[in-house]
């Protein structure tokens, strides 16, 4: 038996799925769902603003609700559902957007997904893991010229990507720190997305400073994801990965901050949009907390993945949004990624649906950011990206619309993470809160890595803030204005 076939036969705990069972079945009932979105009546102008207030009140709605949210097509009433999307938005987020990079650790995998350029058939694709000098390279890059402080590490299904190397790669970005003019650059909050593990891995994930861990269920139709993932592989197994979200939120792994999301194109988004919404109700109601973010990525080309082209449920740019906008009204809490597979015109109108989170600068070859590559290296990355912007760029471009870029990361450092993130976001509290983070960090990286234009562009938008926080919050100005002027002068990673 090879290393990997026996690495693979070890991997999924039985009883860590069987447990959340329900008489034998998991929370995804195909039939019911399609029987929902089959028989909701297309609801009156005055039975949709019904549901909008739920929505505005931050409350999930109900898989009944959200059945009739899409059966609606009327212009005028898709459009007050958009202004509501960007209101709870708003409301909940402020007008933050938060950005990360993807760092991409090794292409090594065990699985055959017919998506995706890394499937184990695909002979052309370089395989590569990185090494620990590479990936000190790499955050360098990363933390020390572009300025990230946020990045969503990604990971293959491979023994030689286990939870050991995982754990491993964490402690070396954390541990690098880039002398700045004035200060130091880092990586202050890495998110996982990696691929389901047992209860066990996951508490050493957080022993070692894990922001989110996402785990994305790519389809949530049982017969389409037994088609696309192949019998024997371990990805093939359904329950082990809609449960790893379940599992990661046990008490004693001390996770609290997970990430959901579908690939969008696999199967029909009608039924995709309600499996998000069972799978955050389940979490609410089994672990006391929904997802701290979903994720949209929409199937890109990939070398030797011919499924990408093939699949009858591609989904147009006009459903797409109406894909993000729904899952803003349905599970309005929620934190909401629309990654750089999209083109720079879908994403500056995606945060009108209702988007907070977003990358920029992003590489996906393994070990692009420190080879300086400004080609994308189709043999050793998993697919084609859509939006090439520079983070700068990007900064400036919201800066111009009204937007901040958030580079805070204090969360998961001072507490605001699970139940007491989501109290402050369903009370509307955390946009608040959080602006004033949001400041410091926006000035801190405007101060360490802005170009002329950027910077003069973004503090205009700062000095907006710092009026608006001066106006509505007058008891914490002094201490906030403190932290500023100290960050002015060249403190970092200073957070309320
Ligand atoms: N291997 C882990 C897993 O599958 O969970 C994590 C890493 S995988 C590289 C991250 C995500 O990339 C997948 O969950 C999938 O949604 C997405 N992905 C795969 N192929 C894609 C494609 N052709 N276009 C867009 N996204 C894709
Ligand atoms: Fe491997 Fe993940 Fe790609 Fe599937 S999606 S082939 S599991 S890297």
């Amino acid at each position: 038996m090879s290393v990997e076939t026996a690495w693979v036969t070890t991997r999924i705990k039985q009883n860590q799925i069987d447990k959340y069972l329900e008489n034998g079945r998991d929370f995804i009932n195909d039939e019911a769902i399609w029987d929902r979105i089959n028989t909701a009546g297309v609801p009156s102008a005055a039975r949709v603003r019904e549901i909008l207030a739920k929505s505005l009140e931050i409350k999930t709605l109900s898989p009944g609700e959200l059945a009739e949210l899409i059966r609606v097509s009327d212009p005028d009433i898709l459009e007050e559902m958009r202004a509501a999307a960007l209101k709870i938005k708003l409301k909940v987020y402020d007008n933050r957007i938060v950005t990360f990079a993807p760092l991409y650790m090794g292409n090594y995998c065990v699985n055959n997904c017919a998506y995706c350029g890394f499937k184990y058939e695909n002979i052309t694709q370089k395989r590569r893991v990185l090494s620990t000098d590479e990936i000190r390279r790499e955050t360098e890059s990363l933390a020390g010229k572009i300025g990230h402080k946020r990045i969503v590490a990604v990971y293959g299904e491979h023994p030689l990507t286990g939870i050991d190397y995982i754990a491993g790669s964490m402690r070396t970005i954390y541990d690098v720190k880039v002398p700045l003019e004035k200060g130091f650059g880092n990586i202050r909050r890495i998110n996982v997305n990696a691929a389901p593990m047992a209860t066990e891995e996951l508490k050493h994930l957080h022993d070692v400073g894990l922001g989110t861990y996402q785990v994305f269920q790519e389809t949530y139709h049982h017969e389409t994801y037994a088609k696309l993932h192949p019998g024997g592989t371990l990805k093939s197994d359904y329950r082990w990965r809609l449960y790893a979200m379940h599992r990661a939120m046990e008490p004693e792994t001390g996770i609290d901050d997970v990430g959901i999301g579908v690939l969008f194109g696999l199967y029909d988004w009608r039924f995709e949009v309600m499996a998000l919404l069972h799978h955050a109700i389940d979490l609410e109601s089994k672990m006391g907390i929904g997802p701290h973010t979903v994720s949209f990525p929409r199937l890109e080309p990939a070398l030797n993945a011919p499924y990408v082209f093939q699949s009858p449920y591609r989904v147009s740019d006009r459903d797409f949004l109406k894909v993000i906008m729904l899952i803003r009204l349905a599970i309005p809490y929620t934190g909401m990624i629309v990654t750089a597979r999209e083109t720079a015109d879908i994403r500056r109108e995606a945060v009108y649906y209702g988007v907070t989170q977003m990358d920029a600068s992003s590489k996906l070859g393994i070990g692009s950011y420190s080879e300086d590559s400004e080609t994308q290296q189709q043999d050793r990355q998993q697919f084609i990206l859509g939006d090439t912007r520079g983070l700068d760029e990007l900064v400036r471009d919201f800066a111009k619309a009204g937007f901040i870029t958030s580079f805070c990361t204090a969360g998961y450092r001072c507490g605001r993470t699970g139940k007491c993130i989501m109290d402050l976001l369903r009370s509307g509290k955390e946009g608040k809160f959080c602006k004033l983070n949001a400041v410091l960090t926006f000035q801190e990286w405007l101060d360490d890595f802005a170009t002329d234009e950027t910077r003069e562009i973004g503090m205009k938008v700062l000095e907006k803030e710092i009026a608006e926080i001066r106006e509505k919050n007058p008891q914490g100005f002094r201490a906030f204005y403190g932290f500023l002027e100290r960050v002015r002068k060249g403190e970092r990673d200073l957070f309320l």
